[in-house]
């Protein structure tokens, strides 16, 4: 008891002296507002694809591999403000905010008939060496918050990460998919079979990473697969 009491009075003094301010732009957030402010909130680069089944995402990948649906929550600019949302959930600490726009997006996918038969939500894994190194995976953290609001169960033993791979960024789109074609595995197959389920990571670029989870979820068992991510390019 007296444990708790200590950590909320540390807790409003930090408050005090180190207000919380918006991830987005900075100001000092309101005690009703959480990680953005309201301001930010509104204007949020939504790109509504969940409202739209032939949306350009799901069609980037039925160009490689069957899924359900696709769809992403932001658009996704160099130097603009979801830059910075995802700069503090991958290398910032910031889990909540992964947490936080989960959970939004989750509500608005609740209500969206693409994803109303979704069993089940599949993080990204992130290998043991780089989980390690960041300490929490990001996508994990988006998991978390959709699964609270969709009211659907999220696993971290069915998709697993196996081979490490260095940073990805100077190749080129093939050798970046031969680079991930073998990295995933598939546990617990029982527990998919025959199931809906929803991966989601963080940002999609090229979608080679996710693809190949993708290939790996329909190589080891009968299961629709869909996928969301908090961002994508556009
Ligand atoms: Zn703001």
């Amino acid at each position: 008891m007296m444990k708790i009491k200590i950590k909320e009075l540390l807790t409003n003094l930090i408050a005090i002296f180190y207000p919380a301010t918006c991830i987005a732009c900075g100001r000092v957030l309101l005690q009703s507002e959480k990680h953005i402010c309201l301001r930010c909130m509104a204007h949020l680069p939504e790109t509504n694809y969940h409202l739209d089944k032939e949306n350009p995402l799901r069609l980037l990948f039925l160009g490689r591999v069957p899924v359900e649906n696709a769809a992403s929550f932001l658009f996704f600019r160099k130097g603009e403000q979801v830059q910075h949302i995802l700069h503090e959930l991958k290398y910032n600490g910031n889990q909540g905010i992964g947490d936080f726009l989960g959970e939004c997006y989750g509500r608005k996918l609740a209500t969206a008939p693409a994803f109303e038969t979704v069993d089940m939500i599949l993080p990204i894994p992130l290998h043991k060496k780089k989980l390690k190194l960041r300490g929490y995976n990001q996508s994990e953290c988006i998991a978390k918050g959709l699964s609270r609001s969709m009211g659907i169960p999220y696993r971290t033993d069915i998709l697993l990460r196996t081979e490490y791979t260095d940073t990805q960024t100077k190749k080129s789109r093939f050798s970046r998919w031969e680079n991930v074609k073998e990295v995933f595995a598939v546990e617990n197959e029982d527990d998919i079979k025959g199931k809906h389920v929803l991966v989601c990571d963080d940002v999609l670029t090229t979608g080679a990473t996710t693809e190949a989870a993708i290939e790996k979820l329909l190589q080891a068992a009968d299961v629709k697969v869909s996928v969301v991510t908090l961002a994508c390019a556009n």
